[in-house]
């Protein structure tokens, strides 16, 4: 069984990183906002900002005031291969999907591919798995769908390169701003613990 897990990588490919830059001592690089140090230094600060006046969780449910309202794996599966039909249709097939508690964010890993190759009747067939951080399920429908579009994407590219953040465009035209959202949320989270969209214990 292949898994992998590096759904959310530290620094992804965009902006491309400058590679004309003297190397500085450890110390004065050495991020305060780990999720975000790919990004323009204007934007970190303004959230730097934010969180000087604790006001990232407000600035974040003003955005996205509302969770989704998924809240079983049935749910879930069928909600991930609604988009797939829609934009993955030829793709391996996906035999189940869930939430998953043990995926934890300190580990940087918010969601898992996997497959199973077994040969069954003379030939080779995979099983395609997704699992999404428990984190998601309480998290607005951009955030879902980020996500599920993001571990998609690896049904088709293995790496984070140009052209697996192109098919996640694809599947949502908004992709750079809201996995930017999401680095953003698991920077508050890393700072309080505060889940903003934690449903109300039954
Ligand atoms: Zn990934």
């Amino acid at each position: 069984m292949a898994a992998t897990r590096h759904v959310l990588p530290r620094t992804p490919p965009w902006p491309p990183p400058s590679r004309t830059e003297p190397p500085v001592p450890f110390a004065v690089v050495a991020p305060p906002l780990p999720f975000l140090r790919a990004y323009p230094e204007s934007l970190q600060q303004q959230v730097q900002g934010l969180i000087t006046q604790q006001r990232l969780g407000a600035w974040l449910l003003a955005r996205y005031p509302q969770a989704h309202g998924i809240r079983t794996d049935g749910a879930l599966y069928n909600y991930v291969m609604a988009l797939k039909n829609e934009f993955m249709r030829n793709a391996d097939a996906v035999s189940k999907v869930a939430f998953d508690s043990k995926l934890h964010v300190v580990n940087n890993a918010l969601g898992m591919h996997s497959t199973i190759s077994r040969v069954q009747g003379g030939k080779l067939k995979s099983k395609r798995e997704i699992k999404l951080a428990a984190l998601f399920k309480d998290a607005p429908p951009e955030f879902l769908r980020m996500i599920t579009v993001h571990e998609l994407a690896h049904l088709r590219v293995r790496d984070h390169d140009r052209a697996f953040y192109q098919l996640c465009e694809y599947m949502v035209p908004t992709y750079h701003q809201l996995e930017f959202d999401v680095r953003v949320y698991l920077t508050h989270l890393e700072l309080t613990g505060e889940r903003l969209w934690a449903a109300p214990a039954a």
